[in-house]
C-alpha cells in the first residue's frame, strides 16, 4: 500500500516560487507533481490547511542540543533522537547534531551515535557536524582550550574509516591545525570541510578552498575580521563564490549592519545560510548547562561562559527566520531560502530544501505571522502545535 497524503488550500512556497489554489500531493514521503490529478482515493489522508503558508521544512547545519540534552553530554543515539524531536517544534525537519571539541573518547561515541541514528533513521537526523577539536587556539570561542589539538593521522583514519556511515559529514577546521593534503583527503571521502574558528589570513582561506574546504562557520564569529589591508576570514567568505556560510542570526552574534553588509557583498554561487548554533536550552526553561565541566549561564535570550564569551545560541529556527524576515527586512522568500535551501545546496541534500517533485516531503505549516502550526518529514507529522 503507498502512503498518500494530500493538503489542500495552503500557500505553498516550493523554494523559488509561491503556488496559490494548488494541492500538495505525497507519495510515498515525497513529493508529487503539482497540479497533478487529486488523489481522492480511499488510503489517501487529506488535509485542509486554508490560509496557512506551506514552506519547506528548515535544515541547521549547526545544532550542539535541544530539549533539554547537549550533544556532547548525551552522545548516543537517544540523545540525537531528543534533539532532532525538541527542533521539529520549530520547523526544523533536517539537523546535523554538533559536536563541540571535546576528548577523543567522546568523539569517537558522537560518530558511533551518528551511524545508529542513521541505520535507524531518526526523523531529523541528516548526519554529524564536528566542530572541532582542530581549531586555533586563537580563536577558541567556547571551545575548551585544553581540548583543541592538531588532527593527527590516526584523527585523519578515524574520519576516513567511519566517512559514509554516519549521514552528512561536516567537519569545521582551522588551518592552523589541519593540512591542505589532509582537507583534501577528507572532501575525497565525502566530508564537507567548513572553516572556522580561525585567524587565517585570506590567502590562507583561498588555498584550502584550493584544497576542497566549501563552507565557513558561523561567518564573523571567532574569525579573523574584514579590514582594508587584510580582508580576512571575513573577506575571503565573502569575496569567494565557492564558499558557503553559515550565519547565527540571533541579534547577539552579529550586528543586523554587519549582516545587511555581508548579504549585499557576498559573491555567488555560495550563499549566507541560517544555523542556530543552538545549545540544549531550546524547548526547555533551564537557566543553563553544564559543557566540558565549565558552566554556561542562560539570560536574556544569551548563553554565556563565567567571563561573559558567547557560547552557543539561545534560538531555534523558526525564530532566526522571523528575525531576517522582521529585523534584517529580507523578503520572507529569501528568509525562508536561507533556512532551508541554501543549506541544503551547502552541505549537498539534493532532496532536501525545496517542495519540488521528486523532494523529500519535509515541510512546515506556518500561520501568515508566522507561527508554527505542524511540521512534517517525509510526509509524516512530527509535531503538531
Ligand atoms: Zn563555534
Amino acid at each position: 500500500m503507498t502512503d498518500r497524503l494530500t493538503i489542500a488550500g495552503a500557500r505553498i512556497f516550493d523554494g523559488s516560487h509561491w503556488h496559490q489554489g494548488q494541492t500538495l500531493q505525497v507519495e510515498n514521503g515525497r513529493v508529487a507533481p503539482f497540479g497533478g490529478e487529486e488523489n481522492s482515493s480511499d488510503d489517501a489522508v487529506a488535509l485542509d490547511a486554508g490560509g496557512l503558508l506551506l514552506v519547506p521544512g528548515f535544515i541547521d547545519l549547526q545544532v550542539n542540543g535541544g530539549g533539554g540534552v547537549q550533544f556532547n553530554n548525551s552522545a548516543d543515539e537517544a540523545g540525537i533522537a531528543a534533539i532532532c524531536a525538541a527542533h521539529a517544534r520549530f520547523g526544523t525537519t533536517a539537523l546535523l547534531p554538533t559536536l563541540i571539541t571535546d576528548t577523543p573518547g567522546i568523539s569517537t561515541l558522537a560518530l558511533a551515535a551518528g551511524i545508529q541514528a542513521a541505520r535507524r533513521g531518526i526523523p531529523g537526523y541528516l548526519g554529524l557536524h564536528l566542530e572541532g577539536p582542530h581549531l586555533s587556539q586563537a580563536r577558541k570561542g567556547t571551545h575548551d582550550p585544553a581540548l583543541i589539538r592538531p588532527m593527527t593521522e590516526i584523527d585523519l583514519q578515524r574520519l576516513l574509516t567511519d566517512a559514509g556511515k554516519f549521514g552528512k559529514a561536516l567537519i569545521t577546521i582551522a588551518p592552523e591545525s589541519v593540512t591542505p593534503s589532509q582537507v583534501e583527503q577528507l572532501c575525497a571521502a565525502g566530508y564537507r570541510v567548513s572553516l572556522g574558528h580561525s585567524e587565517a589570513s585570506c590567502d590562507t582561506v583561498g588555498d584550502y578552498v584550493a584544497a576542497g574546504a566549501s563552507m565557513i562557520t558561523h561567518l564573523f564569529n571567532a574569525m579573523s575580521p574584514l579590514t582594508h589591508r587584510e580582508p580576512g576570514m571575513v573577506g575571503a567568505a565573502l569575496s569567494n563564490g565557492a564558499l558557503n556560510c553559515g550565519l547565527i542570526a540571533d541579534g547577539f552574534h552579529v550586528d543586523p549592519i554587519a549582516i545587511g553588509i555581508a548579504l549585499r557583498a557576498k559573491t555567488g554561487p555560495g550563499h549566507i545560510f541560517l544555523v542556530t548554533d543552538a545549545m540544549s536550552t531550546i524547548g526547555t526553561d533551564d537557566i543553563g548547562l553544564e559543557l566540558n565541566g565549565r558552566q554556561i549561564f542562560r539570560e536574556g535570550g544569551r548563553l554565556t561562559l563565567a567571563d561573559g564569551t558567547l557560547a552557543g545560541a539561545d534560538i531555534d529556527m523558526l525564530s532566526c527566520v522571523r528575525y531576517a524576515h522582521e529585523k534584517l527586512g529580507l523578503p520572507l522568500e529569501e528568509a525562508l531560502r536561507m533556512a532551508s535551501t541554501y543549506p541544503a545546496e551547502a552541505i549537498g541534500a539534493a532532496n532536501k530544501g525545496r517542495l519540488e517533485p521528486g523532494s523529500d516531503a519535509d515541510f512546515v505549516l506556518l500561520t501568515p505571522e508566522l507561527e508554527i502550526v505542524s511540521t512534517w518529514i517525509g510526509g509524516q507529522c512530527v509535531f503538531n502545535a
